[in-house]
């Protein structure tokens, strides 16, 4: 009786106020939240939380130490994960971000990998491209994994002191020189002894990272895991 009851109010909402999927845009039934059916299994999970020395974290530690690796998602070129990642990062569409990050935030309360994280640090962009952009992609899904975890957000510990060209038209090691020295700690933060979350939207080789975990790692006894939306491996 009472499921009749909310499938009553929530179609009859719909009706009034339409949703729609944030994989096809599509409009949602009254049992579907924020993805439809169809989106919500196409979507490719890795799983990646649950197991320590995955893919990602074999590949990042090739690069640096970290202790802890996952991605919510493989990364695809096409289909409704692009759709989405395009949505959230061009389109201004940032609820679809905190979805996101909040569905990032639960596979890591659920791991046993990412229990003793004392901060989160997106990936910042340079200035000039944030003003453009209006927002910070990487800071909205850490926003949203602050949230959830009861974490604190240091979105102003890492500085983009160098706007780099877009990295996707780039090579492996031309990706590595042009992040070279892009990143800086904000002179007013003192790192020591904590174990940091640094998040970013789409992992390709991993340059970006390697290179926001290298002025990190300077700093004394900082431990580093990595959390992001997408992978490429
Ligand atoms: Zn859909």
């Amino acid at each position: 009786m009472k499921k009749n009851t909310f499938a009553l109010i929530q179609t009859f909402k719909d009706l009034i106020f339409p949703r729609n999927c944030f994989g096809c845009e599509s409009p949602l039934n009254f049992y579907e939240k924020r993805l439809c059916l169809s989106c919500q299994i196409q979507l490719p999970l890795t799983s990646f939380h649950f197991t320590h020395k995955n893919p990602l974290f074999q590949k990042l530690n090739l690069q640096f130490e970290t202790m802890a690796a996952t991605s919510l998602f493989f990364f695809q070129k096409e289909g409704v994960l692009s759709n989405m990642i395009h949505l959230f990062k061009y389109k201004g569409v940032k609820k679809i971000g905190y979805f996101l990050g909040d569905w990032l935030a639960n596979c890591l309360l659920e791991s046993t990998f990412f229990k003793n994280i004392e901060g989160i640090v997106p990936v910042p962009l340079h200035s000039k491209k944030q003003k453009s952009r209006g927002y910070n992609q990487a800071e909205i899904i850490a926003a949203a994994l602050s949230k959830k975890m009861g974490v604190p957000l240091y979105k102003k510990v890492l500085i983009r002191v160098k706007n780099t060209t877009a990295l996707a038209r780039l090579g492996e090691s031309e990706r590595k020189d042009e992040v070279n020295n892009a990143f800086q700690i904000h002179p007013s933060f003192t790192l020591r002894n904590q174990h940091l979350l640094l998040v970013d939207d789409v992992l390709t080789t991993g340059a970006t990272l390697s290179a926001c975990a290298s002025v990190l790692l300077k700093n004394s006894d900082i431990k580093l895991s990595i959390a992001v939306l997408a992978c490429r491996l």
